[in-house]
């Protein structure tokens, strides 16, 4: 009888230090991975073949890159918890410790790295220009003056075009997939962003045959992964991202996820070669 207390009172605490695991879990950012907690990556849900997610599940190259990074930190992949981070969140949700990580078509630039750290980049696209299919108009940020253009709050895209290009009429959404459904009802004259991001948006099957990818970058833009700032990741993740294009695996996910739209990879710039991480 008092053997089978024993016994029951071990199982007790058991289950009440898993209790206190899985209640602590939730945070992840400080846990060293691998032990039993979640990591929050942020990554776009409107990105067809880059961050998607259509009904629970989640697709795309930053996916795929985000999947293999946490492998190597030591998370399965039912660890991760997807949250959408849109262009003007990033920042904020890094500071304020909504993520832990955030895989979402994110330049790496120096206003950025005052209020949060990059690993990588592990992709390097350039700001190009969307426009129906028929509109040969458009060949250039030069052919934009009193166009109306659509880009996104805080976006290099939106900044650039605001830098660079005078005389332009800038309507901003907060997503490029709105970008795109204003460009099809005549709303706007072009959409501007990276090319593998409009490549991916024109290619899917609502949108196929309506618009065109001009071919004519004007940015250079390394995709990093967005740290809170401090952070004790930014090595790993970097080991990670070398081991991921040594393996093949990284061609294998730009080649997949770039399948059927017409887009592809400028080969003088990628594969990248991480940076130093911040010290
Ligand atoms: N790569 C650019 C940026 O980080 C444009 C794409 C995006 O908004 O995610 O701002």
């Amino acid at each position: 009888m008092h053997h089978k207390n024993k016994l029951y009172s071990v199982a007790a605490i058991a289950a009440a230090a898993a209790l206190t695991l899985s209640a602590c879990g939730g945070g992840g950012g400080d846990q060293a991975g691998g032990d039993g907690d979640t990591l929050r990556i942020g990554i776009k849900y409107d990105q067809p073949g880059l961050g998607y997610a259509d009904g629970g599940e989640y697709t795309g190259f930053d996916v795929e890159v985000a999947k293999y990074v946490a492998k190597e930190l030591g998370y399965s992949e039912d660890q991760i918890e997807w949250v959408e981070s849109p262009s003007a969140n990033r920042e904020n949700m890094l500071s304020n410790n909504q993520v832990d990580m955030i895989f979402a078509t994110y330049s790496i630039t120096d206003e950025r790295k005052e209020s949060v750290d990059f690993a990588g980049p592990y992709f390097v696209a350039g700001q190009d220009l969307l426009v129906r299919s028929d509109d040969d108009s458009i060949k250039g940020p030069e052919d934009l003056a009193g166009k109306n253009l659509c880009s996104v709050t805080g976006s290099t895209s939106a900044e650039n075009v605001r830098e660079e290009v005078p005389g332009v009429n800038l309507v901003e959404q907060s997503g490029y997939a709105d970008c795109v459904t204003m460009l099809g009802s005549g709303g706007v004259d072009a959409v501007t962003t990276d090319d593998i991001i409009l490549a991916g948006l024109a290619s899917t099957d609502a949108n196929k045959g309506k618009f065109r990818v001009v071919g004519n970058t004007f940015s250079e833009e390394k995709y990093g992964v967005g740290l809170p700032k401090g952070s004790d990741k930014c090595e790993d993740i970097n080991a990670a991202i070398e081991k991921m294009i040594d393996d093949g695996a990284w061609e294998e996910a730009v080649t997949s996820n770039t399948e059927g739209a017409d887009y592809s990879y400028n080969k003088d710039l990628n594969p990248p070669t991480p940076e130093a991480c911040a010290s």
